[in-house]
């Protein structure tokens, strides 16, 4: 890994390392294009392969199959020459966390081929709430940017994740919850209804693969979820903003946290690059918004950094004219950081005044605090681990 620092003076950190697929590949994350081409190349005939792809796409995305063997309407013959040459693997689970309210967090381990690479790994974390079930997923191994508020900006990177790796933490998820489509509820309802690109990297930084796993996520034949409960969270990136909603449709969040350049310019480095004006105007031209599908600004309430009234009159400014709503996240700290979380009062009192003038300003409640809560922590508290301490955790994540 190098880290260089450009003209502008952001350390951005360069991702070196490439993807190396194991030797027997997963098929979770390609294209139906991909698999036909996959199935060609073990002799699957041309006329069969469209039908074998939505067989495979149904058992795969529907039905969550790990094996196989399993597809029952695929001949043994078929299924015998797949497992001798595919994989459905998905992220490997080393550690889980179970809040007592519900929230569970996953330490991913991802396999590669690369013979010399430690396995990285990312977290993924399920909230449950009332009216919903919300999986917050990684985009890259730490992150290539170095928001000074910010956990994963610390850590050392980086490597994309592949289409597979994010959505195989959607399928993790699932399993894990048994969320699957045989899940028996009073309702039928799902457990995962949203997935929020809000765990580590920045996603616009990884956009090829962080679109083809959206596409397969939302995809009406599999997962199937809305692009309406999918919302993609960037720093800033301006130059992809627009293309993201074109090719994606999903809902847009922006990592705000500040008013003015020069305090964005220290919380949000890359802000020296796109400066708040260019980012309001790309969110102002993000195809498909309306007050129906508003576009999020987050706001981490950082003590005495950004939290003053003035900010919160300046912040209902400077989103006029965007179909916007606020979302207040109170700053989570992490050892080593020297920013405190906002007073509780001054929380309420800067929602009040968003509230106020108009704006829905949910402030994020903090949830899994008893099990590491902040961003980017499991990973570094699990690496403290002994091997011994890992293996034991990792047992433990298979046992459940
Ligand atoms: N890289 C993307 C998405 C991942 S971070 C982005 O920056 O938008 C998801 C959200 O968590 C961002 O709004 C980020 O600023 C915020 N965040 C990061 N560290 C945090 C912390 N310690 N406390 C509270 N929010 C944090
Ligand atoms: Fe990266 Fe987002 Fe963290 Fe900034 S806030 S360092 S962009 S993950």
């Amino acid at each position: 890994m190098t880290q260089t620092t450009d003209a502008l003076g952001i350390l951005e950190k360069t991702a070196l390392e490439s993807y190396v697929p194991p030797a027997q590949p997963s098929l979770i994350g390609l294209s139906r294009e991909e698999i036909a081409d996959r199935l060609g190349e073990i002799g699957v005939p041309a006329g069969q392969r469209k039908m074998r792809v939505q067989q495979l796409w149904h058992w795969m995305y529907v039905r969550g199959v790990q094996d196989f063997a399993e597809m029952s309407n695929v001949s043994k013959d078929m299924r015998t020459a797949l497992a001798g040459h595919f994989t459905l693997a998905r992220p490997e689970v080393v550690a889980e966390q179970i809040s007592n309210d519900g929230t569970r967090k996953w330490l991913l381990r991802l396999p590669s081929g690369h013979a010399t690479e430690r396995a990285h790994e990312v977290e993924c974390v399920y909230i449950p709430e009332t009216d919903r079930g919300t999986l917050c997923v990684s985009s890259q191994v730490g992150c290539t940017l170095n928001c000074s508020f910010c956990h994963t900006g610390t850590q050392r990177l980086v490597r994309n994740l592949t289409a597979g790796e994010i959505v195989g933490q959607v399928m993790v998820a699932r399993d894990r919850l048994g969320d699957w489509v045989d899940r028996e509820t009073p309702n039928g309802n799902r457990l995962v209804t949203n997935v929020v690109l809000m765990g580590m990297g920045e996603p616009l930084y990884n956009f090829d693969a962080v679109r083809d796993a959206l596409l397969i996520i939302s995809d009406g034949e599999g997962i199937a979820l809305s692009r309406r409960r999918i919302t993609l969270s960037t720093s800033g990136v301006v130059p992809n903003i627009a293309r993201m909603g074109e090719e994606t449709g999903v809902m847009l969040a922006i990592s705000l946290h500040a008013v003015r350049d020069e305090l964005r310019n220290e919380l949000v480095p890359l802000n020296r690059k796109y400066p708040i004006a260019e980012l309001l105007d790309a969110c102002r031209n993000y195809p498909g918004s309306s007050n129906a599908r508003r576009i999020t600004f987050e706001y981490v309430m950082l003590k005495g950094v950004n939290d003053s009234l003035d900010d919160a009159k300046l912040l209902v400014k400077l989103l006029k004219g965007i179909p916007a709503k606020i979302n207040l996240i109170p700053f989570n700290p992490w050892p080593g950081t020297t920013y405190e979380c906002s007073d509780w009062d001054q929380i309420e009192k800067f929602s009040e005044y968003v509230f106020n003038a108009g704006y829905s300003s949910p402030v994020r409640t903090p949830r899994g605090r008893d099990i590491l809560a902040a961003c980017g922590q499991l990973k570094s508290e699990t690496e403290k681990l002994s091997a011994r301490e890992r293996q034991a955790l990792r047992a433990m994540a298979m046992t459940d």
